[in-house]
């Protein structure tokens, strides 16, 4: 399970670079257990249709020119599919943050 994850992250990866371009310095992929829209459930396989789905984003953190890859839970998963318009929701601005904080941690854990 947690390769073949890993095989569809590679993948995924490639085709955001190939859009952010040059701006693209490094990649990321954020590995807590809890999901980071609601930092309540665990990150997960859900089911549209009876049809196993996973929730793969990838958030461009300008600060450091990283591009963070990141899975949700079902219940935010939904919310941000459920979502036509095109605009960023409230759960965008939480993950964003979740996930910089997440990052800079990480930075700090490699010096140390
Ligand atoms: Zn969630």
């Amino acid at each position: 399970m947690a390769d073949e994850k890993e095989l569809f992250i590679d993948e995924i990866m490639g085709m955001f670079i190939a859009r952010f371009g040059d701006s693209v310095q490094g990649c990321w992929v954020y590995s807590d257990d809890l999901c980071p829209g609601c930092q309540v459930n665990d990150i997960g396989d859900f089911y549209i249709k009876g049809e196993r789905q996973i929730s793969i984003n990838a958030y461009m953190y300008r600060n450091r020119g990283i591009l963070i890859a990141y899975l949700l839970c079902g219940h935010c998963a939904m919310q941000v599919i459920a979502n036509s318009s095109g605009k960023n929701l409230p759960i965008h601005e939480t993950i964003e943050k979740t996930l910089g904080k997440a990052y800079e941690r990480y930075l700090r854990s490699m010096n140390a």
